[in-house]
């Protein structure tokens, strides 16, 4: 089959390989429709996630079409259209039980923290990925959800991981009717967490990233104010002035350690000279080295959003750090009384209310894919996306044959 496999920092490429199997009576084969690329794929394609292997299956974003189930699974049939949560879970361990899908005890028992996670390098297990013709979904009964009829495969595919990243990223902030809500990053991420943000009573949502193709784009969907944090001189003392000088009521950091800002070139100046290769690729891998190890710990949104909240504001957290030193300022927590709450998403809790959501309209998951690739162009989606080009926020990549599948079929009734 057709995947995308992980070369080296920079490079992924569309190749064929073996087709996966069933391994495990609970697993089923998926045959993938569609799949995206995640903010958090760039981390691996950057090269900043630990053990992420040669060959490796990249994608956590996918729904399809079950092609064949283990003999213990149930719940699926071959045939059915599914949408697959990037969190592998056992529903089963402590943590499980306790719906905290991202932290399932059983998926990734070489880790302390997260749970496994499709095609995320062997620090979240080491599973294959589903930007792919095919891939195995173990304990197929827990995740793999199934699509309404009618349904949009494209709406489809987003709720296995941004939208409930968004979802969950608002419900951390434990938003009171009224609140002033930043979000900084104007990803797929932050996009939807300002949506929900008002979903959950925000009275005032406002976006924070440079891209201003991201920011035109949040104004009108989420919708919210935007700032351009390269037009603003402190970000921290801007953001009290716009709020009576208190400061926001809600914090949420959806960019994670991969940015970009005056904290950072601040602590480096090294960074901006570094930096100025970065629009040519060439110089810019020869000095990646350098740029890891340095850019791992760029924990500036978390930084502005700490010391901008409110005296006993909530900070939820959403973006994804490596585990290197942060330089987060503790201090400032302890003394302003915040609460932050970070995780994972647990894809799994939310799908109920949020397919609900997406059904009645009030979210529109596919109006945010800018652009749709043929898998066997994947190389060049993961350029588009990481360098931010040709006004992307989301790619969706297109399997070969399954161009034409677009809507779940209404199961036409059984003819005797
Ligand atoms: P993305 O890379 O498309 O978006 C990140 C945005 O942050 C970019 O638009 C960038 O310009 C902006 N940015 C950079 N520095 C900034 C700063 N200092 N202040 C404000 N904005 C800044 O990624 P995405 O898909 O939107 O994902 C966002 C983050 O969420 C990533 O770290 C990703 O790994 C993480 N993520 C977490 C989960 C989870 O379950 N917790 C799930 C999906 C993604
Ligand atoms: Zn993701």
């Amino acid at each position: 089959m057709l995947a995308t496999t992980y070369r080296r920092p920079y490079k992924v490429r569309a190749e064929q390989v073996p087709d996966p199997k069933i391994e495990h009576p609970h697993d089923a084969i998926v045959r993938v429709t569609r799949t995206c690329i995640c903010g958090s794929d760039l981390h691996l394609y950057h090269g900043l996630v630990p053990d992420t292997r040669v060959g490796t299956i990249f994608g956590h974003e996918f729904c399809g079409i079950v092609e064949q189930v283990g003999s213990s699974v149930q719940n699926l049939k071959v045939g059915d259209h599914v949408l697959v949560p990037f969190n592998i879970a056992c529903g089963s361990c402590y943590f499980c039980q306790r719906e905290l899908y991202g932290n399932c005890h059983n998926t990734n028992p070489e880790a302390t923290a997260v749970g496994g996670i499709f095609g995320y390098s062997h620090t979240t297990g080491g599973y294959h990925g589903g930007q792919a013709e095919y891939v195995r979904v173990p304990f197929a009964d827990i995740g793999p959800t199934k699509i309404p009829e009618g349904m949009h495969i494209e709406d489809a595919v987003l709720p296995t991981d941004v939208v409930p990243t968004g979802y969950q990223a608002a419900e951390m902030g434990d938003i009171k009717e009224g609140d002033t809500v930043v979000v900084f990053g104007a990803g797929p991420v932050g996009i939807l967490a300002a949506r929900c943000s008002w979903l959950m009573g925000a009275g005032r949502v406002i976006v924070v990233d440079h891209v201003d193709y991201r920011l035109d784009f949040v104004a009108k969907w989420a919708p919210a104010e935007t700032i351009n944090f390269k037009e603003i001189d402190d970000m921290v003392l801007h953001l009290k002035k716009i709020t009576d000088w208190l400061g926001p009521d809600v914090c949420i950091d959806a960019v994670g350690g991969e940015a970009d800002g005056s904290l950072w070139q601040s602590i480096t100046g090294v960074r901006m000279k570094l930096q100025a290769g970065e629009a040519d690729g060439s110089l810019w891998q020869s000095i990646t080295g350098v740029r890891m190890k340095l850019q791992a710990g760029a924990a500036t949104a978390a930084q502005w959003a700490i010391n901008s909240v409110r005296k006993g504001g909530n900070i939820s957290l959403v973006g994804v750090y490596g585990p290197t030193v942060n330089a987060v300022p503790l201090g400032n927590v302890v003394n302003k009384g915040l609460t932050i709450r970070a995780n994972q998403a647990s894809v799994k809790r939310h799908l109920p209310r949020l397919i609900e959501h997406v059904m009645a309209g009030r979210i529109k998951p596919r109006e945010i894919i800018t652009h749709r690739v043929p898998l066997e162009d994947v190389e060049e989606a993961y350029n588009i996306f990481s360098g931010k080009k040709e006004g992307c926020i989301k790619p969706l990549l297109i399997p070969p044959g399954t161009a034409d599948i677009a809507e779940v079929p209404v199961a036409s009734p059984h003819v005797h």
